[in-house]
């Protein structure tokens, strides 16, 4: 099967209790211990692996880089093989290299983010267990976020310089790691240059989004929720708990998703996700919207930008 989903991501962090306590108490994340070097796992209740979120403690906020699980360890070396046919050069790194995973194969994207995928993490299984489990634990915390759904990372884009890492991605993705595209955008003046593209290995309308930038970043981690009234009450939340909210609960026109964009403390974009939006198969027709339309993609009721979506990243 090769890539199956999101793994975790590994955010820097400049106040860990400060951190601790919005990953805790604001999105319900549960603590997974102590990582290497002062850093700190958690996981989302519904999750099985030991965890899908490393906070480190750094100067600076950001992404140090994302992981994607894959089916078998054997998938390890064929991707290696795919990649340097497309000449990415990759590296193994042996068992324990990611906090308890099995050996990973570690790369740089074109946009220039460090990825990984690895294919053994250890399993610890959901808060409700697996023997006739209710459908939620008791004790959850806060917005009680099920799952890391997806990350978007900003790719450098100037296209007037011939630099487009959106394009260069899409391909990678592609061909090297077996992605499907669902959506995408096109700008310019023959509306012909890739701005925009949404991708995904699960039956969810993306695993990743790769957004343009002028350097390299992450726009922000999304953690999904049920349904429309939990981003509702994962609003109420982030009041209470006095969070800076960049773009209150809306409507995605891309991925149809039911969304609320805020900060985490060091200033990392966090998203809450809900709907499942649509079924992405493989060979469903990607969806395409114009240079016009695009921020009704983005922002679908005001179809104009909201917050700081287009300036503000880590
Ligand atoms: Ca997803
Ligand atoms: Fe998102």
């Amino acid at each position: 099967m090769g890539v199956m989903r999101i793994g975790h991501v590994s955010l820097r962090v400049l106040d860990m209790e400060a951190a601790a306590k919005h990953y805790e108490d604001v999105l319900g994340l549960l603590p997974q211990g102590d990582g290497p070097d002062g850093s700190r796992l958690y996981k989302g209740w519904d999750e099985w692996d030991k965890y899908s979120v490393i906070l480190t403690p750094a100067d600076t906020a950001g992404m140090n880089h994302v992981a994607y699980k894959v089916e078998n360890d054997s998938d390890l070396d064929q991707i290696k093989e795919k990649l340097a046919n497309h000449g990415v050069d990759a590296s193994l790194k042996p068992a324990g290299h990611l906090p308890n995973c099995g050996r990973s194969l570690r790369f740089t994207i074109p946009s220039g983010h460090e990825f990984y995928l690895y294919a053994e993490k250890e399993r610890v299984g959901k808060a409700v267990g697996d023997k006739n489990p209710d459908p939620w634990p008791d004790g959850l915390k806060g917005a009680g976020a099920h799952w890391l759904d997806h990350v978007a990372l900003q790719c450098p884009f100037d296209p007037e310089k011939g630099v487009n890492k959106i394009e260069e991605n899409y391909k990678l993705f592609r061909d090297a790691l077996g992605f499907y595209l669902s959506e995408q955008a096109f700008v310019g003046p023959n509306q012909d240059i890739r701005a925009v593209a949404f991708m995904f290995r699960t039956t969810t309308p993306h695993d990743i989004a790769f957004l343009p930038a002028p350097t390299t970043g992450i726009h922000h981690a999304s953690f999904f929720l049920d349904g429309w009234s939990d981003v509702l009450k994962a609003a109420d939340v982030m009041a209470k708990n006095k969070v800076k909210m960049d773009v209150p609960p809306t409507r995605h026109g891309i991925t149809r998703g039911e969304t609320i964009y805020f900060f985490d403390p060091s200033g990392n974009r966090n998203e809450t996700f809900a709907g499942l939006g649509y079924l992405a198969q493989p060979d469903m027709p990607p969806i395409t919207w114009s240079e016009d339309s695009l921020w009704r993609g983005i922002f679908y009721h005001t179809g104009e930008e909201q917050g700081t979506f287009s300036s503000v990243y880590t």
